[in-house]
């Protein structure tokens, strides 16, 4: 029997993602995506059918994958009225890979058991290029039985997927990954910004430090960009504020310490009224350099 999905949500992520679990897996796909033109894009160019609502997606889905914005598109998606939860049969599972809190994460869990469904929180990392490539990191909470359904087919575009505990450990494990990017990057953007005032040849410099102990996947990734100026390379301001409110709220609940990360957020808010809102994270040393 081949197994039916359904993906809600095409956007940078999700678009490529959907494509490599359609071409990967043969798998009968249905597609929603709120702005209907992509999700006529992506079966024009993959394998599915499109579908007018979240919930007309779902039925008789077994697997349920979404990545939308936030938790209100979650919620949205989900509990809505045209929402996937509405549709979805008991034994199916619902995965979702936005990155969200760990409180809409539980709630979703919650809701799904009522109705007998699965529900696996997998916020992911590693960016468009680790969607295009098929190369994410994959968090994940949930039930040991659901999660080990899916992880077979979240593998079709991961290069690792790991389940970390309960429902909202996935979301948790996503803040841990976004509070040790935050103060890095700004590391990052110091260091390149005082070489380059100290007239130093930026480029030369990376490439002898990175191979000690200040190497980092930013640093080997985002240092030419940073030294030029450039900031259209992925993950963005927003986004990332979005993010650092979440790790921020659940620091608060778990009593947790997280100085670095408020003041980040901070400079990510002077990077927003510098028009950079979609410039990418990276764009900390912009405002270095005023
Ligand atoms: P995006 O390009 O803005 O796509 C968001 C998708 O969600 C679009 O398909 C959008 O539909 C849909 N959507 C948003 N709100 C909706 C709603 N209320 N109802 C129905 N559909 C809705 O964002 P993205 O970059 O793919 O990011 C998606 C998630 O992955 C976010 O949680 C983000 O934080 C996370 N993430 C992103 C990256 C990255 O590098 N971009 C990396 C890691 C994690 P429309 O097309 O109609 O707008």
């Amino acid at each position: 029997m081949v197994l039916k999905t359904a993906w809600i949500g095409l956007g940078v992520m999700g678009y490529p993602m959907a494509g490599h679990l359609q071409r990967k897996t043969g798998l009968d796909m249905k597609v929603y995506n709120r702005t209907a033109q992509k999700a006529e894009t992506w079966i024009a160019k993959d394998q599915g059918k499109t579908a007018t609502t979240p919930a007309a997606a779902a039925a008789d889905a077994d697997f349920v994958f979404a990545c939308v914005g936030n938790d209100d598109d979650l919620r949205q998606v989900t509990l809505g009225t045209d929402g996937a939860f509405q549709a979805m049969k008991p034994g199916s599972i619902f995965v979702d890979h936005t990155t969200a809190s760990a409180n809409v994460a539980r709630e979703l869990h919650a809701e799904a058991q009522k109705r007998g469904i699965g529900f696996v929180d997998a916020p992911v990392s590693g960016g468009q290029a680790g969607a295009e490539n098929g190369l994410l990191t994959v968090m994940c909470g949930g039930g040991e039985a659901d999660y080990a359904k899916a992880e077979p087919l979240i593998m079709n575009y991961a290069k690792m997927c790991k389940r970390l505990g309960d429902a909202g450990s996935g979301q948790l494990a996503k803040m841990c990954n976004q509070i040790a990017i935050a103060g890095l990057v700004q590391g990052l953007a110091e260091s390149i910004q005082f070489g380059m005032k100290a007239g130093l040849d930026m480029e030369q410099v990376v490439e002898v430090i990175s191979k000690g102990a200040a190497g980092s996947w930013q640093m080997e990734n985002r240092h030419k960009t940073m030294i030029a100026g450039k900031f259209d390379f992925g993950f963005a301001a927003d986004w990332m504020r979005k993010d650092l409110g979440i790790c921020l709220d659940e620091a608060r609940k778990n009593k947790s310490h997280l100085p670095v990360t408020a003041l980040v957020d901070q400079f990510y808010s002077e990077v927003q009224k510098m028009g950079g809102s979609r410039w990418d994270t990276s764009s900390l040393i912009a405002r270095l350099m005023r």
